[in-house]
């Protein structure tokens, strides 16, 4: 969100030299630099044991199979976020946790980690938010998902991941 209005005091901002930077917007009632306000979240590739399957969703009567994902709670870490949404949304325990990278969504003006997380077990007990959930070999998830979607483009970032690992 780019902010036309002080979010403290409502005072109109205006951008103010910084030394050694680029200007960067100020509120003169607040003496203070106002930063931009995003969104950010976790995605989440779910493996099993032997990383050799990961788990797609679909959710909200889309048809198109998703990876798990969900808003950061204020003063939450993206970690504790990925634990508590692997939890929440397939009632599975995280047990390894690698970082691949992050990426901007601009729709919805959210800074989104995308993790891999390895699981205990095979079996879900997703809550209201998944329709269903399937594993699927590694090798076959891009097949799965929808063209130019956001699915296929963690997806990527995943088998990115792995060519670089092995
Ligand atoms: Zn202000």
């Amino acid at each position: 969100m780019n902010l036309n209005y002080c979010p403290v005091c409502g005072t109109k901002l205006h951008p103010k030299e910084q030394p050694h930077e680029a200007p960067a917007l100020y509120c003169d009632r607040c003496a203070e630099y106002r930063f931009p306000i995003y969104s950010a979240a976790v995605a989440v590739t779910v493996l099993d044991e032997a990383g050799e399957n990961m788990i797609l969703i679909r959710q909200y009567g889309d048809p198109d199979p998703v990876l798990v994902a969900g808003y950061i709670e204020k003063s939450e870490t993206a970690e504790e976020a990925v634990i508590r949404e692997v939890n929440e949304e397939l009632g599975m325990t995280v047990q390894r946790l690698s970082f691949l990278r992050s990426r901007y969504y601009a729709p919805s003006e959210t800074l989104m980690f995308h993790y891999a997380a390895t699981v205990k077990g095979k079996t879900a007990a997703p809550n209201w938010e998944v329709d269903n959930w399937e594993w699927v070999p590694v090798e076959h998830a891009l097949e799965l998902v929808k063209p130019g979607g956001l699915a296929e483009t963690l997806l990527l970032d995943y088998e990115e991941y792995r060519r670089c690992r092995t």
